[in-house]
């Protein structure tokens, strides 16, 4: 689950990371309010930021710099609705800007490989790091973190220096271990600060110093953490989520969309995979991985049906279910439903072995479904029943 940058500053802060205070505004005459009591304080300049769920906002004109209250509304009503990557800006954080001397890049990701988290860091900030770690991989400095301790003090100033920051050594090396205990805190599989940011500040007495600044924040949880963070739940973004995800999590089918046009409906996730890989050996490509998951009863294999038949793509449909808590004829049952429900004629090849497979086999007989037994049968039938949808000589459909 992505969150935004707003919620993830609240997490960062929640960690004692050096995030400078935001509110976020879903109007201009919001973020005007917000902007003159930032600037009230003393502030120079404010800051108003699109948010959105995608990166690359500053680059897509989603940043913006104001010297006043009348250009904060200004520029929130440009931002506000602005069109970001496919996605359309919904709300904005308002902040104090910050005076930037040197933007550095800090995250930590999961390090599947390593069974560690990789805490990765760059002097060469603001910009993305993907670029960087192509172009110059070298410009990363890499540690893993004790799979047990977290990061080890002796690491978090290996970072420091390896980033330049000598002159800022012990908040580099408490946002360090912050960014490390965050991602354990919250089971995040991605923690990054880009910009983790030295900035002028000037206090009261007009005496300027440096510090150093979490000035963007970007948190994606492990979703299959999530019941261990019900506290969590509530910085899902609806307004962001794809409506056939949402759909999927509260029928509590996993559901992942691709970009063939085999739709696959299969119990078990080790035989989705298995199937998708015989629709590929059969010369076809799958529209989507669908675990129906254990004792599916016949509404959710409706919800199922509903969910591969929202995608326009999908051409021929291949239902595979192995029954053992799954009970053949229940799925049956589910697909006569569905197809009795279905807006869309698509045909569909169905495989049905297992608990009560006889008796699923007489009733999809009867209703005159395309059935086979072997999942090569399936497959093949499957994906010719697609080439029969479409007209031939369609490149992109056409067998390998
Ligand atoms: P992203 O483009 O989606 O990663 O959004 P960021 O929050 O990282 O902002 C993009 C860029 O805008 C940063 O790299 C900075 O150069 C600039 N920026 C963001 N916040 C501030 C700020 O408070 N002050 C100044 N001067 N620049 C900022
Ligand atoms: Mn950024």
């Amino acid at each position: 689950m992505k969150i935004q940058e707003a919620d993830a500053k609240g997490l960062l802060l929640a960690q004692g990371l050096p995030v400078p205070p935001w509110v976020v505004a879903r109007t201009a005459a919001e973020a005007r309010a917000a902007a003159e009591r930032i600037l009230a304080t003393g502030a120079e300049r404010v800051v108003v930021k699109a948010q959105v769920l995608v990166g690359g906002r500053g680059k897509a004109g989603g940043v913006k710099l104001a010297g006043s209250a009348t250009e904060a509304e200004g520029a929130a009503r440009q931002i506000l609705g602005m069109d970001i990557k496919g996605i359309t800006v919904r709300k904005v954080l308002v902040g104090e800007a910050a005076d930037i001397v040197t933007e550095i890049y800090l995250g930590a990701v999961l390090d599947r490989a390593a069974r560690r988290i990789l805490l990765m860091g760059s002097a060469e900030g603001g910009v993305e790091i993907e670029q960087v770690a192509a172009e110059r991989p070298e410009a990363i400095v890499r540690i893993h973190a004790h799979p047990f301790l977290g990061l080890l003090d002796w690491q978090a100033r290996q970072m420091a220096f390896g980033l330049g920051l000598a002159a800022h050594r012990a908040a580099a090396v408490a946002i360090a271990k912050g960014l490390v205990r965050t991602m354990l805190a919250y089971d995040a599989d991605l923690v990054e600060i880009n910009p983790l940011a030295v900035v002028r500040t000037r206090a009261a007495d007009g005496t300027e110093s440096l510090a150093l600044q979490c000035l963007d924040a970007k948190i994606t949880i492990d979703d299959s953490a999530l019941p261990r963070h019900p506290d969590l739940e509530s910085l899902r973004d609806l307004d962001e989520e794809d409506p056939t995800d949402a759909a999927a999590r509260a029928e509590g089918i996993s559901f992942i969309k691709l970009d063939g046009t085999i739709g696959c409906m299969v119990n078990g996730a080790g035989l989705a995979m298995t199937t998708m890989d015989l629709v590929k050996r059969a010369g076809g490509e799958p529209a989507n991985f669908l675990d129906i998951g254990g004792g599916a009863r016949a509404d959710r294999v409706a919800a199922a049906m509903r969910l591969i038949l929202s995608d326009p793509k999908v051409e021929a449909i291949l239902v595979n279910i192995f029954g053992g808590i799954t009970r053949g004829d229940e799925v049956a049952h589910g697909l006569i439903e569905a197809r009795g429900q279905q807006t869309r004629e698509v045909p569909m090849v169905v495989r049905i072995v297992g608990t009560n497979a006889e008796e699923a086999a007489r009733l999809l007989t009867e209703a005159r479904f395309e059935t086979a037994t072997s999942l090569d049968e399936a497959a093949a039938k499957a994906v010719a029943a697609a080439q029969r949808t479409t007209p031939s000589g369609s490149p992109s459909r056409s067998p390998r």
